[in-house]
């Protein structure tokens, strides 16, 4: 009899669906025979990495024979200043999504349930899942809901923590909805919820957020002590194909945390590019208002052509096709332009779309007006 390999798996791993990425370019455009395409799939930074993130680079990688700093000393330090927190507060990981994990393995069984949103990232189902825990997926509102559509809703959460949860995850804004919570929400939304479970409140987007609903990130952590707050280089820092993000909590959750990292997950080159990145506030500044500008152009054009699309405080939206949206996609990859089908969320009429260049954004219009045609 062969060994049915899947049988040998941990029982939340025999369950786990592949993730499935954004297509690479290059990928597409071998099977389409095609040049020039753009990708608006994954929520990068269309502006390029900072010119001080790649300088670092430059100065750094010839160091690479070594393994990196294992407790990221200098990115320690400089977070610790830029929050105003000790140093111990913070874990890296290799990509936020790392430190989700993280989280997961630390405090997570089989005999315990996680909760976090329908429509919320796709991360939080895949390492709640491999640890065999069990998830509480609380409803979020409805399309139809006046401010929020498909929002996570706070009391749906609230309502979806029993006895066994230790965990809850919840993305401000939300991928790959765009929706948001506002400070006063959120922290209405934690008043609720007991000491003894942990709330992981994923900032990845923050930057991104109009100033006006950003958290006080400085003031949730001295007042909740079972908040855990990621972040990531990915997104406004520009980073994310060196992998690297962090939480910041209370120094005994950071302890659990560091106690079940690798000792090097987060690599020389992406310490030295972070460190880099933090002080170009003239790129991140740059960033921000391109996508700002773009997220405008990309509404008042979706808007002529008649597709409705959610709020978002993220670098994307999600754009509702009337129809299923499996062939658009598809049409829209013929046409040389990469985005999003968010089906695996159970969202199949939307596609997720980045925010690109004033440059990528035409294209993008240009080829969804031809597709709709
Ligand atoms: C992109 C994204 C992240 C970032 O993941 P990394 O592993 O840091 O690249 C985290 N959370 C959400 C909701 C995201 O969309």
């Amino acid at each position: 009899m062969p060994v049915l390999f899947q049988d040998l798996a941990a029982p939340g791993v025999q369950k786990l669906k592949p993730y499935l990425p954004g297509k690479p370019v290059e990928e597409l455009e071998r099977e389409l025979g095609i040049s020039n395409s753009i990708k608006l799939a994954s929520n990068e930074n269309p502006l390029g990495a900072s010119e001080k993130a790649l300088q670092a680079i430059q100065h750094c990688y010839r160091n690479i024979n070594y393994y990196p700093d294992g407790s990221a000393y200098k990115l320690s330090e400089k977070l610790a200043e830029k929050y105003n927190i000790a140093p111990s507060c913070l874990t890296f990981g290799n990509g936020s999504n790392d430190v989700l994990e993280l989280i997961a393995r630390a405090f997570l069984t089989p005999g315990h349930s996680a909760v976090y949103s329908q429509y919320a990232f796709a991360v939080y189902p895949i390492v709640v899942q491999a640890t065999g825990a069990k998830a509480n997926v609380a409803p979020a509102f409805d399309d139809k809901h006046k401010t929020m559509p498909l929002g996570h809703d706070p009391d749906a959460l609230v309502a979806s923590i029993d006895d066994t949860t230790r965990v809850v995850f919840i993305a401000n804004p939300n991928n790959p909805t765009g929706t948001w919570m506002d400070a006063e929400t959120v922290e209405a939304m934690l008043n609720r919820i007991p000491a003894s479970v942990i709330v992981v409140l994923d900032l990845a987007y923050l930057e991104y957020m109009d100033e006006g609903l950003k958290p006080d990130i400085k003031h949730l952590l001295d007042t909740y002590e079972n908040l855990i707050i990621t972040c990531t280089f990915s997104k406004v820092y520009a980073l994310a194909g060196l992998r690297i993000g962090y939480g910041i909590s209370h120094p005994d959750i950071a302890d659990l945390l560091n106690r079940v990292r690798q000792p090097f997950n987060t690599n020389l080159i992406a310490q030295a590019a972070a460190l880099a990145a933090l002080d170009d506030e003239g790129h991140i500044r740059q960033s921000i208002k391109l996508n700002n500008e773009g997220k405008v152009y990309l509404q008042h054009e979706l808007d002529k052509l008649g597709l409705a699309y959610l709020p978002s405080m993220g670098n994307f939206l999600a754009v509702n096709m009337g129809q299923p949206a499996a062939p658009v996609y598809d049409a829209l990859l013929n046409r040389g332009v990469i985005v999003r089908p968010v089906a695996n969320y159970e969202m199949p009429d939307y596609l997720r779309i980045t925010v690109g260049t004033a440059e990528q954004n035409n294209r993008l219009i240009e080829a969804l007006s031809g597709v709709m045609a």
